[in-house]
C-alpha cells in the first residue's frame, strides 16, 4: 500500500443518499488509484442528532456500493478524552473563553449582524465578562460552550497557507468565522476540533471532501498550527446538485441509497454509473468552482 490515506467521515444523522455516495467514491477512488488506504470515521459526537441505527446503515450502504475500508472504523464518541486534552491545552494558553449565550442571546445582541461562512459571527459578548462573573456562572453549573479567541489564536499562529488539489493555493482566513466554538454546550467537541485532531490521528494524507467545507479548512489549518499537527493535502470536490439546482440533500429529493437498494438496484453498478457521470435524470455535478 502507498502512503496515501483518505477517509469518509459521515455523521450518523440519517441514511446516506446519492450525494454521500458521490463523496465516498471520490475519497475512496482517490486513495485506491494511488494504491493507498481508505478509512471510515463516524462523526458521532453530536449526541442529540446521531443515531446508532444510522451507523449500521452507513456501513451497509458503503458495502452495497462495493466500497471496502481499511482497519477499524473510528468512532468520535470514543475519543472525548483526546478532545478534552486538546481543549485543556488551548485553555492553558488563554486561547479559549467560556460562552454562556443562547442562540437567541446571540441573535438579539448583534445590533449590526455580521455573517461569516458559517452564519452569524459571534459578537463577542462573553469575552467581556469579569473573571468573577465567569467563575460564579461556572460554579452554578450554567451551561457553556468554549470559543476560540480568534484574534489571539491568529496572532500566535501567524499567516497560514494551504493548497487545494482543484482550486490551488489558498491563504487561510479563519477570522472570517469569528470566535468559533470548539466545545459545544451539548457536545464535548465541535466538528472543527474533532475533525482536525482525527485527521492527524488517523494519518490522513489527503482530505477529499465536498466543496461546501472549503472555507472550514481555514479553521482546520489554524487548529493544526496551534496544536502542532501536520497539514494534509486537501481536495474539495464539486457537489452533486439536485433537480432544483441546489446542493443535493434529502429535502430536494436525493434518493436514499437504502431505497435504491430496496428497489433492486445493484450498488456496484450504481457506483460505476456515478464514476462515469451517468447520474439519474435531473442530477448533476456542480461546476468545479460553484
Ligand atoms: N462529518 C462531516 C459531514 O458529515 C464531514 C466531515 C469532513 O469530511 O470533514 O458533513
Amino acid at each position: 500500500m502507498s502512503g496515501v490515506r483518505t477517509r469518509f467521515a459521515p455523521s450518523p444523522t440519517g441514511r446516506l443518499h446519492l450525494g454521500h455516495a458521490y463523496a465516498a467514491l471520490q475519497a475512496h477512488d482517490h486513495a485506491r488509484a494511488a494504491g493507498g488506504g481508505f478509512l471510515l470515521r463516524i462523526e458521532d459526537i453530536d449526541g442529540t442528532r446521531s443515531r446508532e441505527g444510522f451507523v449500521a446503515g452507513i456501513e451497509e450502504d458503503l458495502a452495497w456500493l462495493g466500497l471496502r475500508w481499511d482497519g477499524p472504523v473510528l468512532r468520535q464518541s470514543t475519543r472525548l478524552a483526546v478532545y478534552e486534552a486538546a481543549l485543556a491545552g488551548l485553555r492553558a494558553r488563554d486561547l479559549l473563553y467560556p460562552c454562556f449565550c443562547t442562540r437567541a442571546d446571540i441573535a438579539a445582541s448583534a445590533s449590526a449582524p455580521h455573517h461569516g461562512p458559517d452564519g452569524l459571527i459571534y459578537p463577542g459578548t462573553c469575552r467581556h465578562l469579569s473573571a468573577g462573573d465567569v467563575a460564579a456562572r461556572i460554579a452554578a453549573g450554567t451551561p457553556h460552550a468554549w470559543r476560540l479567541a480568534m484574534d489571539r489564536a491568529v496572532a500566535q499562529a501567524g499567516a497560514l497557507d494551504w493548497t487545494d488539489g482543484i482550486a490551488g493555493p489558498q491563504r487561510a482566513d479563519p477570522q472570517a468565522f469569528g470566535d468559533v466554538v470548539l466545545a459545544r454546550k451539548d457536545a464535548p467537541a465541535s466538528y472543527h476540533l474533532a475533525v482536525t485532531i482525527d485527521d492527524a490521528a488517523q494519518g490522513i494524507t489527503d482530505v477529499v471532501r465536498g466543496r461546501d467545507l472549503m472555507r472550514a479548512t481555514d479553521i482546520h489549518r489554524l487548529l493544526q498550527a496551534l496544536l502542532g499537527l501536520p497539514t494534509p493535502r486537501y481536495r474539495h470536490h464539486p457537489l452533486l446538485l439536485g433537480p432544483d439546482g441546489t446542493r443535493l440533500a434529502k429535502r430536494n429529493g436525493a434518493p436514499a441509497l437504502a431505497d435504491l437498494r430496496a428497489a433492486g438496484r445493484d450498488g456496484a453498478a450504481l457506483a460505476d454509473d456515478i464514476r462515469a457521470g451517468r447520474l439519474p435524470i435531473g442530477f448533476a455535478v456542480a461546476s468545479a468552482y460553484l
